[in-house]
C-alpha cells in the first residue's frame, strides 16, 4: 500500500510518516529530509537548493522528482509513504508515471487538516525546543520563511487536495487532535475494508 501524506508546514507529516514505518514497516520518502541529507553532505546539489530551502521557497519539480524517481528505482518496499511530496500538479503527474511505470498503485492521500495559527506556534516551538536542548534548529524554522512556506503551500501545494478529492483517493483528518487520535484516525483510513460494488 502506497500512501501520500498532504499537508502545511508543521501538520504532523513527518511525526505520523515515522509512526507508520515503527508500527507498519512502510518506507517514509521525505524529500525534505532527502534534501536536508544532500546540503549536510556538501553535494552539488546539496549546495544548489540550500539558499532556496532556507528561505522556505520550493526547490525545482526537476530536482525533487529525480530524487523520488532514484529511490522508487532501488528501494524495494511493501509500501511506500510519500511524506512532502508531491507538492506541485506537475509532481503529482510526475508520481502517477514513476508509479505505474513500476507496477505500483497509490492508495490514499490523506491531508492532515490544520489551521496556520498552529503552525506557526509548532514550528517555532519546535525550533525553540531544538535550541533549548543544544540540538540543531532547521534553518526554515523561523517566522520569515515560514510564512514563505505557508504562502508556497497555498499556492502550489492546496491544488492538489481538489485534485485527489476528484480523482476519490482523498481522506482527510483532524490534524488538531492529539498524536494518538491522528494515528488512530490514520490507521482507520489503510485498514478500511475495500468498498466493493
Ligand atoms: P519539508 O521537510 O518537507 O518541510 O521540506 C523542507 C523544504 O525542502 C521545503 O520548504 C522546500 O524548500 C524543500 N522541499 C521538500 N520537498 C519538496 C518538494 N516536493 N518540492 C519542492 N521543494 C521541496
Amino acid at each position: 500500500m502506497n500512501i501520500i501524506l498532504l499537508g502545511p508546514p508543521g501538520a504532523g507529516k513527518g511525526t505520523q510518516a515515522r509512526h507508520l514505518v515503527e508500527t507498519r514497516g512502510m518506507v517514509q520518502l521525505s524529500t525534505g529530509d532527502m534534501l536536508r541529507a544532500a546540503k549536510e553532505s556538501g553535494t552539488e546539489m546539496g549546495r544548489i537548493v540550500a539558499d532556496v530551502m532556507a528561505r522556505g521557497a520550493l526547490v525545482t519539480d526537476e530536482i525533487v522528482i529525480g530524487l523520488i524517481r532514484e529511490q522508487l528505482e532501488t528501494v524495494k518496499a511493501n509500501g511506500f509513504i510519500f511524506d512532502g511530496f508531491p507538492r506541485t500538479l506537475a509532481q503529482a503527474d510526475a508520481l502517477n508515471d514513476l508509479l505505474a511505470e513500476c507496477g505500483e498503485t497509490l492508495d490514499a492521500v490523506i491531508e492532515l487538516e490544520v489551521n496556520d495559527d498552529v503552525l506557526v506556534t509548532r514550528i517555532v516551538g519546535r525550533a525553540e525546543e531544538a535550541r533549548a536542548a543544544g540540538q540543531p534548529v532547521r534553518a526554515d524554522d523561523n517566522e520569515e520563511s515560514l510564512k514563505i512556506r505557508l504562502m508556497e503551500y497555498y499556492k502550489k501545494t492546496s491544488p492538489l487536495i481538489g485534485y485527489y478529492h476528484a480523482r476519490g483517493d482523498l481522506a482527510r483528518v483532524d490534524g488538531l487532535a492529539d498524536i494518538q487520535a491522528v494515528q488512530g484516525a490514520i490507521a482507520r483510513v489503510l485498514d478500511r475494508e475495500p468498498i466493493v460494488a
